[in-house]
């Protein structure tokens, strides 16, 4: 349970906001964040708001139910997603949620963030999968985070934005800025057309220097990568080949080649690498 008083909490929510906000993470009045006062007690944002403008005075009060406990306006309609992930993981005080618009992108484009490629994402985060879309407001919403959050700080929402959480309001936001940054870095690799993958040896050394950095990870790694099928996800599906690089294809130089002469070319391992990425994102 965080220490710190409701006077903070409120200031902390104010600066995430403004943050969310400065850096067009949220549009409108859209975002929503919350912390734990305690066992009975949450404090968040209000509706039809600019998160970019408020006061510590605006938060809303509410129970672990949803009802309002106190507070001059009415709490977010994404309450119940926050709700779940507070029932989900005892170990978080806070939730934010935006649309980060290049990580909005990725679940828009139903593509999770899933390859191990940065050492700090791989440490902090491991994956961010998709959860499925539900419509927003509706119980679909918070039943589709319920199946990942268990073993993820971060989620992307399909045709949404993103779902950060975290032991406190600061440090939740600051995981929706890594989502943001590895969006980002991922989208430029890709149009770059080329993305060299962790080892899973590497990735298992780089999370074992958490200790080090005092982050507690959700979950471990998935032996299995097809977790599609389960009720809830107790681990993380990272794409991070056994052997020690995998590259992937350059299709972009490919397709510049192509509108050349109107050929593709791909070697062998090229084109099975393509091939294995295509069936593994129909399988998603
Ligand atoms: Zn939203």
């Amino acid at each position: 349970m965080s220490t710190r008083s409701e006077e903070q909490l409120r200031a902390d929510i104010v600066e995430a906001g403004r943050r969310l906000y400065a850096r067009a993470y949220v549009a409108s009045n859209d975002g929503n964040i919350s912390a734990r006062l305690d066992d009975s007690r949450l404090l968040t944002t209000p509706k039809s708001v600019s998160k970019g403008f408020m006061t510590p005075d605006m938060m809303v009060i509410v129970d672990y139910d949803g009802k309002k406990l106190s507070g001059d306006r009415d709490a977010s309609s994404e309450l119940p997603m926050h709700l779940e992930i507070y029932r989900n993981r005892p170990d978080v005080n806070a939730v934010v949620h935006a649309h980060p618009p290049i990580a909005t992108g990725f679940a828009v484009a139903g593509i999770p963030l899933t390859r191990a490629v940065l050492a700090e994402v791989v440490t902090t985060l491991g994956s961010i999968p998709i959860a499925e879309y539900g419509t927003p407001s509706t119980a679909e919403l918070p039943e589709a985070v319920r199946k990942y959050i268990k073993a993820h700080d971060g989620l992307l929402l399909a045709n949404h934005g993103a779902v950060t959480c975290c032991r406190s309001v600061m440090t939740a936001y600051y995981k929706m800025e890594t989502i943001e940054h590895f969006a980002k870095i991922s989208l430029v690799a890709r149009l770059l057309g080329r993305e060299h993958v962790f080892s899973r040896d590497e990735v298992e050394r780089l999370q074992g220097l958490r200790g080090m950095y005092g982050i507690a990870a959700p979950a471990p790694l998935c032996a299995d990568t097809d977790v599609g099928a389960a009720d809830q996800v107790l681990c993380q599906v990272l794409e991070a080949p056994e052997s020690s690089s995998r590259l992937v294809p350059d299709v972009g130089a490919a397709l510049q080649q192509a509108s050349r002469d109107g050929e593709i070319r791909l070697t062998y391992a090229e084109l099975t690498a393509l091939i294995a990425d295509a069936v593994k994102n129909l399988r998603d």
